[in-house]
């Protein structure tokens, strides 16, 4: 099989796993503790989650606290209802449901417009009584990188807060500083079932989900196990960002090239080269992803795909109904090789040559 949906999720890194294991048994069956326990077991547990959250926070702006959560969805919600303001949120047109449905949800939603290059323009009109800007870093579909550096002068400029997420660019490129900034740890190579919003310090966020508060405004016994394995997978993010990123380049250049009579969705500059979103007139995408069954591609966004619904950032990028359904995502990481894309690549070419 050749994994090349990396934008869904990305395979556990040996060293995420590695500190995993340590943190579920410590061989002396000692390893358990509740990092929120006073005694010595839980001090033992809560040094792991602190210093795992120090590897997570060296990769975000200074100036601001990491809060633990379940995934970047539960911190996205936090970060959008908890925030003190009734303010509307105003939202890229190409967010991921996340932001957009739970915008949708507080019944404050605007949207703001993309470019066909995928580009959301910082010097677009803000109404008034916008609260909070929600503006993604590295889209999930098309891979475009946003300008979070003057959208956060806009918000600044207009008296609202920004929200960044980065789920798609933590670890692989620089965060840009902002108010707010939900990651996920199953995007760089970390477990499942962990993320965090990162808050600017003097930003107070209302509690969501009640209880001892362990997180402040996120209650819940923290897993050291997962936070360790987002810790690790964090440091190795780090370490490896340049190499990863030169990776990504050669992979998507060999690619782009592969699949020359394909056209790119979305800027060729402006973006994280793990991603190469393209479309073909006439391809049957849902037969093309059964004859290629040992290729792990994706139509849209893994939330979207499945659905039947056409992807709302291709739409919103100006494509048909028509080609936004002839369109693939092709995502590489860290572990993909040039046999795995000149493999894959074979295997598409061929099935959409039958089709013909
Ligand atoms: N935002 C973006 C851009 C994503 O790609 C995803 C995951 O698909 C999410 C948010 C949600 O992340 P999680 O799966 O951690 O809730």
């Amino acid at each position: 099989m050749i994994y090349l949906d990396n934008q869904a999720t990305t395979p556990l890194a040996p060293e995420a796993r590695e500190a995993m294991l340590r943190h579920m048994d410590n061989g002396e069956g000692t390893g358990f503790g509740n990092p929120h326990s006073p005694h010595r077991m839980g001090r033992q547990a809560k040094a792991a989650v602190e210093a795992a959250r120090d590897k997570i926070a060296a990769l975000l702006p200074a100036g601001g606290r990491v809060i633990l959560t379940g995934n970047a969805s539960e911190a996205i919600n936090l970060a959008m209802r908890g925030a003190q303001t009734d303010g509307r949120i105003a939202v890229s047109a190409i967010e991921h449901a996340a932001v957009m449905d739970t915008a949708e949800a507080l019944g404050r939603r605007h949207i703001l417009s993309v470019g066909a290059d995928g580009i959301c323009a910082p010097d677009q009109d803000i109404p008034s009584d916008i609260g909070i800007i929600a503006v993604m870093q590295v889209n999930n579909e098309i891979g475009v990188i946003q300008p979070n550096a003057q959208w956060l002068k806009t918000a600044r400029d207009n008296g609202a807060l920004l929200l960044t997420d980065a789920v798609q660019s933590y670890g692989k490129i620089t965060v840009k500083p902002a108010d707010m900034i939900a990651i996920s740890a199953h995007k760089l190579y970390g477990p499942k079932g962990i993320g965090a919003l990162w808050v600017r310090d003097g930003i107070e966020l209302d509690p969501q989900i009640t209880g001892g508060l362990q997180e402040g405004p996120r209650s819940g016994t923290l897993s050291p196990a997962l936070v360790a394995g987002f810790g690790a997978a964090a440091e190795l993010a780090g370490q490896r960002m340049e190499e990863d990123a030169a990776h990504m380049e050669s992979l998507w250049s060999a690619a782009h090239e592969l699949f020359a009579d394909w056209t790119l969705n979305g800027s060729e500059t402006a973006r994280w080269k793990g991603n190469l979103n393209i479309r073909k007139d006439g391809v049957d995408v849902a037969r093309l992803m059964s004859d290629c069954r040992d290729v792990m591609f994706s139509a849209g966004s893994a939330c979207a795909s499945g659905s039947g619904k056409t992807s709302h950032v291709l739409k919103a990028i100006g494509l048909t109904d028509t080609q936004a359904k002839s369109s693939i995502r092709l995502g590489f990481g860290r572990y993909t090789t040039m046999d795995d894309i000149e493999r894959a690549a074979a295997s598409i070419q061929t099935a959409t040559k039958d089709q013909a």
